[in-house]
């Protein structure tokens, strides 16, 4: 059996603009072990701050669920955006035009940085423009 319940749940893949590698936590919201140990935590603060048993440890636990549950979807959505070209495929999906922002304000900030000079360079896709010659050829030869 292998022990992964303190895994960090990362994931590997690339980015979908300028294809480089990234690193990305893949757990995205909490799981059954971590309500457990939010439960046994809550009660643990509970005796140390009251010594007794209380119901207000209810209070407890749904305040560390709240917060464990936007830590780690923060956590997630964060890790989601690409380090090198700055692309957030979740924005892309929702509004294209903001995506396409933040990328060139990323990248023209990356143009300005001296030590970007020296890392790698990205693969960013270009747009390829046809020559208005060649469409012409090509609609004069079917008319
Ligand atoms: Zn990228």
């Amino acid at each position: 059996m292998q022990w992964n319940l303190f895994k960090a749940h990362k994931g590997s893949g690339y980015c979908a603009f300028c294809r480089s590698r990234k690193i990305f936590y893949s757990k995205k919201s909490l799981g059954v072990f971590d309500i457990i140990i939010l439960s046994g935590l809550a009660i643990t603060i509970m005796y140390l701050a009251l010594q007794s048993f209380d119901p207000r440890v209810v209070i407890f636990f749904v305040l560390a669920l709240i917060s464990a549950e936007t830590m780690i979807h923060f956590r997630w959505r964060l890790s989601l955006v690409c380090q090198q070209c700055g692309f957030d495929p979740i924005l892309y999906k929702r509004a294209p035009e903001k995506a396409a922002l933040k990328v060139k304000a990323r990248l023209d900030l990356r143009k300005e940085n001296e030590e970007a000079l020296f890392s790698a360079p990205l693969n960013i896709p270009t747009r390829k423009i046809k020559k208005e010659a060649s469409l012409g050829g090509k609609l004069s030869r079917h008319v």
